[in-house]
């Protein structure tokens, strides 16, 4: 159970780990000759392995443990929840307290509009679900030859077909048929990877352009949908131009196209409101969300559907034939509640907003001083920097990829073998720490980092 003091046998743990185990995204042979880390406790900001070592944890887990570990109220409410009534199902017109409950609290913290949440268990389930009721809503609309989906490269949406194939990572296509017929990507609005010779507002349009020549390519009458996260979470922390959302918004409303933020990192707190789409001037038809919702203590994840899909959903009739037996289960609902209470107590948003968030930028900042580092930058409690061999010039500029990652995989090896946690994607090192972090603890945690990029130099 990961009591403080337990004594684990991790040569065990890790022969049955490789001999059992196969986990998500690993080259299982290399993890045979290294040996997983076997994670055990976790309190606050920090993580114990079974050694008994101690790291403070840069990733939130995976961006989802928004309000730190060892949150007593949460596990007691799921307790109490799964002694009352641990399931029962929503599907023939039956429902459950936390589930109700969630759903009305949900439309009280988000924007202007959403009134309803359709529940899954997991971001990729919610993604999907963003897909088949924009499809629906154009049946109901009249217009079903609207089908095609547009999203962006180096995206990431999720591991089901769909998921993976609204996601822009060619590694995963590479291993299927995939993306499936009908879902189209433009590129992403990198201003370090595409932005040469304009200024960010210049490029911000030109990027959000992008996305009206793919909608005249395949003809508007059949798009269905546009999806972006507000900033592209593991596809880099990518920052886009504060022009490229509102532009995004024009071109979508001119073409009459829904907009889907994919919130599943973004939401709930974040980049220092509770849904990212609020801080980059978006106005989406339908959020999906997970993780940050019960900040991962059990999984759950969502759609929230704003007035026009919903006012369709509802109003038009006929069963919307999607959903999962998991679909509102109680205690994920129960933990969601007791998980957005404490964000509300500790004003966890707002501390974001305007003391961490704030504290982290400067700090994380001023690591773009570092020989080893090309832009480093952030917004609210996430962070990216460009890994770079010359200084001054970004990989862009002719760094081969392949260097970078090997750079990269360095780096974060020394990170996790001395006390923090940080996340390699391509040529960028990616934190987003616990929205719970305080000042001392980012500092503590960037310290650590500068040590460990001293120490891959
Ligand atoms: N969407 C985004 C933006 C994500 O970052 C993720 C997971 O990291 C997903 C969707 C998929 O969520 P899940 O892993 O819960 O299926």
């Amino acid at each position: 159970t990961g009591q403080a003091g337990e004594a684990f046998d991790t040569a065990e743990l890790q022969r049955l780990d490789s001999a059992h185990y196969l986990h998500p995204f690993t080259d299982h042979g290399a993890l045979r000759e290294t040996g997983a880390r076997v994670m055990v406790r976790g309190e606050g900001v920090y993580l114990w392995d079974s050694e008994g070592r101690r790291v403070i944890d840069g990733m939130s887990g995976l961006w989802c443990v928004n309000a730190g570990y060892g949150r007593s109220a949460i596990a007691d409410a799921v307790h109490r929840q799964l002694l009352a009534l641990p399931f029962y199902n929503s599907f023939f017109n039956t429902t459950n307290v936390p589930a109700v409950r969630l759903a009305a609290k949900l439309a009280g913290l988000a924007p202007p509009g959403f009134q309803h949440a359709f529940f899954t268990s997991s971001g990729s389930e919610a993604n999907d679900t963003a897909v088949r009721m924009a499809w629906r809503y154009w049946q109901l609309m009249g217009q079903p030859q609207r089908q095609a989906i547009i999203s962006r490269r180096n995206a990431y949406h999720g591991s089901t077909i769909a998921g993976a194939s609204l996601g822009g990572m060619d590694a995963m296509h590479a291993q299927g048929a995939l993306p499936l017929p009908g879902f189209h990507h433009i590129g992403q609005p990198s201003y370090a990877e595409h932005g040469r010779g304009m200024s960010e507002a210049e490029f911000g349009l030109a990027a959000a352009r992008w996305l009206e020549d793919k909608i005249l390519e395949l003809g508007p009458e059949r798009v269905a949908a546009f999806i972006g996260e507000p900033v592209q979470g593991a596809g880099g922390v990518v920052i886009p131009p504060a022009t490229y959302w509102p532009e995004i918004q024009r071109i979508c409303d001119r073409y009459g196209i829904l907009l889907v933020a994919d919130e599943v990192i973004c939401g709930f707190g974040r980049l220092g409101a509770w849904f990212g789409c609020e801080t980059m001037g978006m106005r989406p038809d339908l959020i999906a969300f997970a993780k940050g919702v019960t900040s991962g203590y059990v999984p759950l994840g969502g759609v929230l559907a704003g007035e026009r899909v919903a006012a369709a959903l509802i109003d038009k009739g006929g069963d919307f034939n999607h959903g999962f037996t998991y679909s509102g289960h109680p205690a994920a609902c129960a933990a969601a509640l007791a998980n957005l209470r404490i964000m509300q107590d500790e004003r966890l948003v707002e501390r974001v907003a305007k003391e961490t968030g704030p504290h982290l930028k400067a700090r994380f900042g001023a690591l773009a001083a570092h020989p080893l580092v090309g832009h480093a930058e952030s917004i609210g409690m996430a962070a990216g920097l460009d890994l770079v061999r010359r200084k001054g010039a970004t990989l862009h500029d002719g760094e081969p990829f392949a260097r970078a990652l090997a750079v990269g995989m360095l780096c974060r090896a020394h990170m996790f073998d001395n006390g923090v946690i940080m996340r390699a994607v391509g040529d960028r090192m990616i934190v987003a720490p616990p929205l719970s972090m305080n000042c001392a603890q980012i500092d503590e945690m960037i310290d650590r980092i500068r040590y460990c990029l001293d120490l891959t130099l």
